[in-house]
């Protein structure tokens, strides 16, 4: 096994942060390049919750489409502002599951770490659209005080990175993250969830992978993809080096009305995600949270879909599909057969 070396990390060229300084902010523009018309669209100009959209995923998305189901996931709407009963700001209740700034521990032996405050892409049904990041990034100077979190519960086996998206932290700084935690004896796994590399496929760095690969924690790679056209062929050679670097490819989906919830397409997602080398791992039925009613479809429709995929695809093809109840220690499993829920421990 090769080890990198500081200098060869910060060699690489760091195509991503270029793709993410030159990312759509403005509506209209967006619009531009795919030459739709502002009229076909209410958009919201001025969103609270600001538009964010790295071009390589705009690429993906079909020209002079406003029902582009990528489009969809990104643009701001005037509907946003419209309030909506039973839609609330933390519809997970995450703040009482926020033991220090920068921790979120509601799973037994799992602990979910918050990196970052931001992401690449601001995707407008996201159940964190509302939390408060200034107060929860770990700064520098915290990271200690959340070492010592892990440290001193040896029931804890596997660190989850989060954010915002933890990819948002160059690979220097994420190999002195790694640094920490593989001097805590009792973990055994590391868990990477992000969206980064799926709207800039160049964030999925030969120097990251590497480093992951001399780790000795177990690594686990969970994407985040809702529709098949969100993977292209950039997607692929990144993915491959990443496998082969003896990370596990899984990827979470969203439920999303007029985005996938539709038959053809979460088939089509897991197929290819499959030819990708990512195993599909959860299905999630959408979040109930303000501004974001409009994505939200009904646990009956995602128990057929569910069950169409069960019907016409292998095992290994099919998500389980989940709902996270805020209180609960696990996410709940949507049972198929019974049309009942039930716990399942696993996040
Ligand atoms: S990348 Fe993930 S955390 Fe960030 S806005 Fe999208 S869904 Fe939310």
């Amino acid at each position: 096994m090769r080890i990198i070396t500081r200098t060869e990390a910060a060699v690489e060229p760091n195509h991503w942060q270029d793709e993410l300084a030159r990312a759509f902010r403005r509506s209209d523009e967006l619009l531009e390049f795919l030459r739709l018309d502002p009229q076909q669209l209410a958009c919201d100009h001025q969103p609270d919750f600001p538009m964010l959209v790295p071009r390589p995923y705009a690429e993906q998305m079909r020209k002079a489409d406003p029902n582009d189901p990528l489009l969809l996931q990104v643009l701001p709407l005037l509907q946003e502002r419209d309030p909506v009963e039973g839609y609330t700001l933390d519809p997970l209740d995450e703040t009482s599951s926020n033991a220090q700034p920068g921790i979120i521990h509601k799973y037994h032996g799992r602990v979910l770490l918050m990196l970052a405050s931001g992401c690449a892409v601001n995707c407008r049904y996201c159940f964190r659209r509302h939390f408060p990041y200034a107060d929860n990034r770990i700064a520098r100077r915290q990271w200690q005080q959340t070492l010592d979190y892990l440290r001193q519960r040896p029931i804890i086996s596997e660190a989850i990175l989060s954010g915002g998206d933890p990819l948002m932290l160059d690979d220097e700084h994420l190999s002195d993250i790694l640094d920490e935690l593989e001097g805590i004896a009792h973990l055994r796994r590391l868990r990477i969830h992000s969206r980064l590399p799926v709207v800039i496929p160049q964030r999925l760095t030969s120097t990251l992978a590497q480093r992951l690969e001399q780790s000795r924690l177990q690594t686990t790679l969970v994407l985040h993809i809702n529709h098949a056209n969100e993977l292209s062929e950039a997607h692929r050679s990144g993915l491959k080096q990443w496998r082969d670097a003896g990370m596990t490819l899984l990827n979470q989906s969203v439920l999303l009305k007029r985005v996938n919830d539709e038959p053809n397409t979460l088939i089509e997602l897991s197929e290819r995600l499959f030819e990708f080398g990512v195993l599909p791992y959860y299905l999630h039925a959408f979040d109930a949270v303000a501004g974001a009613a409009h994505f939200d479809t009904q646990e009956h429709l995602a128990q057929q879909l569910h069950q169409q995929m069960q019907q016409r695809l292998p095992g290994y093809l099919v998500p389980k599909l989940v709902r996270e109840i805020a209180g609960r220690k696990s996410k709940t499993l949507i049972n198929l057969d019974s049309g009942q829920s039930g716990n399942y421990n696993g996040m």
